[in-house]
């Protein structure tokens, strides 16, 4: 059944009143699963207003009684988890087991924000200084937006939601209008946990929704997470307007396979990381740096296993792969494919000739091997599932290999030897890193965000951070002298 997306402004569904956008297509099959409207600068004015107001009760409610309503969202959460992922799958095409795991992922930040009432909490000195007590205090600063993007629709919105209202703010969110049935979703409930009305809000829309809220005198601060470009114009935009900002950008990880490491697993654990959720990942290790001595063994171990991954409807049982999120991304990735072989990488296993559901926009798992460090499919992000094998000479070499990169989101290194593990985590320029794990996801009470091209602005998502991003610092002095 196709549904017709709203926006929820105040405690209400209502239409969004600009131009109709594209429809929302399940991947799999191109059927439309949803009809979505964009909102137009009065939408976004609407739910600015509404959150303002909602603020000035809110930011007074005490902190026990602003996270009830978060820990029913999180019991309504986890009730709805299939219903929710089965929504995912429908309009993103990630496999009902990887929709689960990212929705579980979204759900820690929930119940990471239950603690707020310790982890707000400020400092006290008696006696600072003669007769002197001092007081630091967090308090809330208003109205926050979130933009997000279209790979990860439930967990994303889920890294700022929860701690921006129960540190006391309004949030509106920005979902992709790529993949916007999960936040609806996730927003009704939302609705039906008992936020009071303006809380939480749900704007959908594209660039100008975007735009709408960054210039909104009413919006205190804005994160984003997407494409590199995007995350710089918004960073500077938002910057220019006063905003406090935090802009998650594109990525292009590399994981590093030691001359120790134990191949087998480090080739299981490179193949989840390249080609889980079709490779449109940003912890994603597209590129595998991989020491000589035991470069080929490694490249035919991961054909071998690659070509036993199963292309299917992300509904379907025994699924590996599921398509890619349309059929103009699809061939983008298709453009890298012929790229890296006019550039002349060697292709070990052609995605193009994979057994795979002739309707959607699927693409089997692509296989690089020789790979130039400097050739386009080592350095963009592409987005979908190619993996590129570059060769190192050894591990001084493979670590130059890493650094070399414009992005700096995440890396992981597989290896036997602690000298190794210890001159990666000192010298690799990624903010994310994982010894002998394929990908480094931080859980929720730890900060999540990359380095140089990789993010922009100094507070990263989830945890404390988000705590310091959705407050400031007062202090307190007093002085009560003896009479
Ligand atoms: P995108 O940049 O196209 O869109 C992201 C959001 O920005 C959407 O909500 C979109 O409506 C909005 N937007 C698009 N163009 C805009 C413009 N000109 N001005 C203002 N807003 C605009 O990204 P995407 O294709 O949805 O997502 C994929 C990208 O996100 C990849 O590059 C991926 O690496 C990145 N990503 C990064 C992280 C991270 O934590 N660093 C996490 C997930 C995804």
């Amino acid at each position: 059944m196709t549904q017709e997306l709203q926006n929820y402004i105040d405690g209400h569904w209502t239409p969004a009143s600009g131009p109709a956008g594209e429809p929302v297509q399940n991947p799999a099959n191109g059927e439309t699963v949803a009809t979505i409207e964009y909102s137009t600068p009065e939408d976004v004015n609407a739910a600015v207003q509404a959150g303002n107001s909602a603020f000035e009760e809110w930011r007074n409610t005490p902190v026990e009684q602003r996270i009830q309503p978060m820990f029913e969202l999180k019991n309504l959460l986890e009730e709805n988890q299939d219903e929710l992922a089965e929504a995912l799958v429908e309009e993103h095409g990630k496999t009902f087991k990887e929709a689960k795991g990212e929705l579980r992922r979204g759900i820690e930040n929930v119940e990471v924000a239950c603690g707020i009432p310790s982890m707000m909490q400020g400092g006290h000195l008696p006696n600072a200084a003669p007769e002197i007590d001092e007081t630091a205090v967090r308090k809330p600063l208003g109205v926050f937006a979130a933009v997000t993007p279209f790979n990860f629709p439930g967990m994303i919105p889920l890294w700022f939601l929860p701690y921006a209202v129960a540190t006391g703010n309004a949030f509106i969110l920005k979902p992709s209008e790529k993949t916007p049935v999960t936040a609806q979703r996730i927003v009704e409930l939302v609705d039906e946990a008992g936020f009071p009305d303006g809380i939480i809000q749900l704007v959908n829309g594209d660039a100008d929704a975007v735009n709408a809220l960054i210039e909104h005198p009413g919006v205190e601060g804005v994160s984003f997470v997407g494409s590199t470009p995007v995350a710089k114009l918004v960073y500077e935009s938002a910057a220019k307007h006063g905003k406090r900002v935090q802009a998650q950008g594109g990525a292009k990880n590399h994981i590093v396979v030691a001359e120790s490491a134990d191949l087998d697993f480090a080739a299981e654990q490179t193949l989840g990381s390249a080609f889980a959720n079709t490779g449109q990942r940003c912890l994603a290790n597209p590129v595998a740096v991989v020491e000589s001595a035991i470069y080929d063994e490694f490249a035919e171990l991961l054909v071998e296993k690659a070509r036993e991954m199963t292309v299917a409807d992300g509904l379907s049982d025994d699924v590996d792969m599921g398509p890619l999120i349309s059929g103009p991304h699809r061939d983008n990735v298709l453009d890298y494919i012929e790229t890296g072989v006019s550039e002349g990488a060697e292709l070990l296993l052609d995605g193009r000739e994979a057994d795979v559901p002739t309707e959607g926009s699927f693409l089997g798992p692509t296989i690089f091997g020789g790979v130039d460090p400097d050739a386009t499919i080592a350095r963009e992000e592409i987005f979908g599932p190619v993996l590129a094998l570059v060769e190192a000479e050894d591990f001084d070499h493979a670590i130059d290999l890493v650094n070399r990169s414009d992005f700096g989101n995440a890396s992981s290194l597989f290896t036997d030897r602690g000298s190794d593990a210890k001159r990666f985590r000192h010298e690799v320029e990624a903010g994310n890193l994982a010894v002998n794990a394929g990908t480094a996801a931080p859980m929720a009470f730890f900060h999540f965000g990359g380095w140089k091209d990789s993010f922009f602005g100094d507070l990263h998502a989830q945890g404390e951070d988000m705590i310091h991003f959705y407050t400031d610092k007062a202090i307190y002095i007093e002085r009560w002298p003896d009479a």
